[in-house]
């Protein structure tokens, strides 16, 4: 079956759909080519990597309209590796995590496991869903997450009417969906996903209340050096990082931050990530071997489409097909077990390779038969 050719006018010209790694822009990696004796190679202590990194610090805080008293900071490790940071510089004692997808179980198991903290409390909500927003005097902590990756859940971001940080897993939403500052405290994110980047490096958009959270609990409780967010803030605001960084991935976070500008910021972005669920979701509608995962079309995410298949079709022999022809990474998120494809629709995925993607699945399925 792999053998089958998918005939070249069905095919995308860049056949990466994945949801992290996600497809990086050939031409950010040619302008880093570009710099092949200047850059890589060079120290992070000094003003030829700073500058990246301070072009990151401003075009984030543009690009997410960040108010005056409002960090960028940064450090390496990813999203998971903030996780751990934010079980002790962020959350005092008590949090509350809305638990929708793999990634949302995640931090709330991390915050389980912290023997200085006490259980978390955990909304849920099956997968393909997403919880109704609650408010909890206890919790001194909200973890939110923007875009469930695992599932292509999106739930909005917005504060809740009592005291608490918002501690937001921006990831896979950050830089292709609309965020309002005032609505959280930290909004954290990888830039794999969304940014077009490589990974191992977390971001986190930091309000002044999140910092002062972070002083109080540097006075009282002991972290590790490497997961000390006090320790984060001063070297980001030195354009720094605690140690050596990926410089590659500082590269093409700030080109790809500067590309979304350039565009028209977000509001560019967002408008994209809608034409693309318009194909995408439109698509799944009307095949009669598929459907939208997420039955709310509220819910569905504009930057990762799941899409069922009917159990007539596998959708391994399908992605199999896909992947010997160059098009690859829209298996479903492993956990999750299901007949689905899921599909990356990040702001440099290109809209007419989303339409030959969802031709060349129709085209595949009728030649492996239903
Ligand atoms: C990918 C992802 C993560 C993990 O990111 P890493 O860089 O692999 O640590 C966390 N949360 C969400 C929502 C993600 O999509």
């Amino acid at each position: 079956m792999e053998h089958i050719v998918i005939p070249a006018s069905l095919r995308p010209a860049d056949g990466r759909f994945g949801s992290g790694p996600s497809k990086v822009r050939p031409e950010a990696l040619r302008a880093l080519a570009d710099t092949a004796t200047t850059y890589l190679g060079t120290s992070h202590r000094r003003d030829g990597v700073r500058s990246v990194v301070r072009r990151i610090r401003t075009g984030l805080a543009s690009l997410f309209d960040l108010p005056d008293g409002h960090e960028v900071v940064l450090g390496n490790g990813g999203a998971t590796a903030f996780w751990d940071a934010a079980a002790f510089r962020l959350i005092e004692r008590r949090s509350l995590h809305y638990v929708f997808g793999e990634f949302s179980r995640k931090f709330a198991d991390v915050v389980r496991d912290a023997p200085f903290l006490d259980d978390p409390m955990v909304v849920e909500a099956p997968f393909g869903a997403h919880p109704a927003p609650v408010t909890e005097p206890e919790a001194d902590t909200y973890a939110l997450i923007h875009n469930e990756t695992s599932t292509g859940v999106a739930m909005a971001v917005s504060r809740p009417p009592v005291n608490g940080l918002v501690v937001v897993d921006g990831t896979s939403a950050a830089g292709a969906v609309p965020v309002d500052a005032s609505e959280f405290d930290a909004y954290y994110f990888s830039p794999q996903k969304a940014f077009a980047a490589d990974g191992g490096l977390w971001v986190a958009l930091c309000s002044p209340a999140a910092l002062e959270r972070i002083e109080s609990l540097a006075a009282t409780r002991w972290a590790p050096p490497f997961l000390d967010l006090r320790r984060a803030v001063a070297d980001s605001r030195k354009d720094q990082t605690l140690n050596t960084p990926a410089l590659a991935t500082l590269f093409l976070l700030a080109d790809q931050t500067e590309w979304l500008l350039e565009r028209g910021g977000i509001a560019w972005a967002a408008d994209h990530g809608r034409r693309a669920a318009g194909i995408v979701y439109g698509w799944a509608e009307r095949a009669p071997f598929a459907k939208p995962f997420v039955r709310d079309p509220a819910m569905r995410s504009t930057t990762v489409a799941t899409v069922d298949l009917d159990d007539s079709v596998a959708a391994s022999a399908v992605t199999g097909v896909l992947r010997a022809n160059g098009i690859v990474d829209v298996e479903s998120y492993r956990g999750l077990d299901r007949n689905q494809i899921r599909i990356g629709m990040f702001p440099a995925v290109d809209l007419g390779d989303l339409e030959r993607l969802v031709a060349a699945v129709d085209w595949v399925v009728e030649q492996i038969g239903a």
